[in-house]
């Protein structure tokens, strides 16, 4: 019987049930208006890329600001390493430069910034 590699879903299933909110601006996953989506932090290459120390939970719109971009909010990697930082209390750098491959990983955990600070402040507690 041929065997099927299939990718490791286990850990997707389990990041979006315990993650609570949006990583960068803490929007809510149940609060309506904007869902939340898994970003896959290095991409959906190597070993194991859904590994729960490569996913975060962001809102669609902190996804799309980091993929396509949004003017006036900024979103890089070192950002999304951040927030993964601060919401796990951890990140594993090694890791997620592992899954990288060669290219390595060259950004290190950023300071988040201004309009991500704001909408924390504006979604807590709602
Ligand atoms: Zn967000
Ligand atoms: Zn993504």
């Amino acid at each position: 019987m041929a065997r099927k590699k299939e990718p490791d879903r286990k850990w997707l299933e389990a990041y979006a049930f315990q993650s609570e909110r949006c990583a960068v601006c803490y929007w809510r996953k149940y609060r309506p208006g904007k869902r939340c989506e898994l970003h896959h932090i290095v991409g959906r290459r190597g070993r194991d890329p859904h590994h729960h120390r490569n996913l975060i939970l962001v809102c669609e719109e902190c996804h799309r600001a980091y993929h396509a971009g949004i003017s006036g909010k900024p979103l890089t990697l070192g950002h999304i390493l951040k927030a993964k930082e601060e919401e796990d209390g951890e990140v594993d750098l090694k890791f997620l430069a592992g899954l990288k491959g060669r290219a390595g990983l060259k950004e290190d955990p950023t300071e988040l910034p201004e309009w991500a600070k704001q909408e924390r402040r504006r979604n807590a507690g709602k």
